[in-house]
């Protein structure tokens, strides 16, 4: 081949670079700028003549710099090739992009690539740094992220209360049992249900119904501490798992809900509604062989505020089996 056909092949080459869909910047170990193609003279605004010979940190002065050397200096030593996903860094250029999808310009996430490039001598004086557009590949992976949050979210919370669903808050009361087991803490469980209830949905309709459970649902959130774990357990009976807490102690929390309960207003147009609820609260003990015992007791104990007047808190005594409880 002669000089002239080398010159030819290298000129298609140099096309190519220039053409490409993707960042191509060849700098030497100074980090001086070799090559800078169209790609990023189109992105950066910085024209091949603002750039060429000078440092890359001095003309573009918002690169991860620290960061950047870092990885050109081991792809040197190593010489290996290095990466660096959008993942760990969104993007290396502060490039942005116009996209169909957000309708306006928004930053380009990137993906790059360090080559350390072989002289004709067999030295390494040179890297080569590309860098690809991801954008798309980016939007999709966090929209599909957000969208299995929103759905994960979805399957485990009451649309009306937006408390935990049953399902959920059943397998939350299974998992502390566990805990119970392993560890022998304490543990107790609050099982409540509004009084009267059908009568305010025969007195004010099922809409007013309706609104007297979200009500109860948000004093319920406002009362229980973070760790708590409150769900909705049927239509207006709920239940909250108080990790950590003894029955007397927890015996505050469901005199602090009641009171609330009692005291909150429920405004339906004109109509005023007031409601209250019986609760009952069982500590987690040994003897208990699995969680749907547990949740039998608190039951008890419930049963035996209703019975004993309702709009009550009973703790469900461990000693005697049936009606003898304690009660408040
Ligand atoms: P008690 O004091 O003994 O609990 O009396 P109660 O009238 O509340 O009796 P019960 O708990 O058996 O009644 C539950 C009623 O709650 C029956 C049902 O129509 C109503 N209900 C259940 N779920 C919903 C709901 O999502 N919205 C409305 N508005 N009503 C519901
Ligand atoms: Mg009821
Ligand atoms: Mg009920």
């Amino acid at each position: 081949m002669n000089e002239k056909s080398h010159l030819a092949d290298f000129h298609l080459i140099l096309q190519v670079i220039d053409n490409i869909d993707a960042g191509v910047v060849i700098l030497d170990r100074e980090h001086r700028v070799v090559a800078w193609n169209s790609f990023m003279q189109a992105y950066s605004g910085v024209c091949v003549d603002r750039i060429m010979g000078y440092d890359l940190f001095d003309v573009i002065d918002d690169l991860p710099k620290t960061w950047l050397i870092n990885k050109i200096n081991s792809t040197f030593k190593l010489r290996t090739r290095t990466f660096s996903c959008w993942e760990d860094r969104p993007f290396i250029f502060n490039f942005s992009n116009f996209s169909p999808v957000v309708g306006g310009s928004s930053v380009m996430y990137q993906n790059m690539t360090l080559t350390p490039l072989k002289s004709l001598t067999g030295e390494y004086h040179h890297i080569c740094l590309t860098i690809t557009d991801v954008s798309d590949i980016a939007r999709n992976k966090m929209h599909l992220h957000e969208s299995n949050a929103q759905l994960t979210h979805l399957s485990m919370t009451d649309r009306l209360t937006q408390l935990y669903n049953r399902g959920h808050w059943e397998t939350c009361l299974a998992e502390e049992f566990e805990r119970c087991v392993q560890l022998q803490s304490s543990s107790t469980l609050v099982m409540f249900d509004i009084d009267h209830f059908k009568k305010v949905n025969d007195t004010y309709g099922h809409v007013a119904g309706d609104a007297v459970i979200k009500q109860i649902s948000t004093i319920l959130q406002k009362t229980k501490r973070q760790s708590d774990l409150a769900g909705r357990y049927g239509g207006e009976e709920f239940g909250i798992i108080l990790p950590g807490t003894s029955a007397d102690m927890a015996m505050y929390f469901a005199e602090r809900l009641r009171s609330r309960i009692e005291k909150a207003v429920v405004k339906v147009d004109i109509r005023e509604i007031i409601t209250t609820v019986s609760l009952g609260m069982a500590e987690w003990t040994p003897a208990m062989a699995n969680y749907n015992q547990w949740l039998e007791c608190a039951d008890r104990a419930l049963y035996h505020s209703k019975q004993n007047g309702r709009n009550q808190s009973t703790i469900f005594a461990v000693s005697e089996k049936t009606a003898q409880k304690q009660s408040m």
